[in-house]
């Protein structure tokens, strides 16, 4: 029976091999690092407004002030004055 044979032989064939359709997609992303360092080059240095205690950037602080070889930076320049005046009073 040769029959059975060609029934056999046709299923095999029209049976669905494992088709490799599926891209690689995943491998073509690219993971972009982020430069975070712009940030850090434009802001100076964070400091703490002794008078107020607010947190305060070097850069845009309104005045500075150096006592005891240590400079202080202020919000306003009428904290500055009196941090001057009793600079004492502010550093505990
Ligand atoms: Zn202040």
């Amino acid at each position: 029976m040769k029959y059975g044979f060609l029934v056999l032989l046709a299923l095999t064939l029209g049976m669905p091999t494992s088709v490799s359709s599926a891209t690689t997609e995943g491998t073509t992303r690219k993971d972009r690092a982020e430069t975070k360092s712009e940030a850090g080059q434009k802001a100076g240095k964070k400091v703490k407004d002794p008078v107020c205690g607010m947190e305060i950037d070097t850069k845009s602080a309104a005045g500075k002030a150096t006592y005891k070889g240590k400079t202080y930076y202020f919000c306003s320049v009428s904290e500055k004055a009196e941090f001057e005046k009793n600079p004492a009073k502010y550093l505990k």
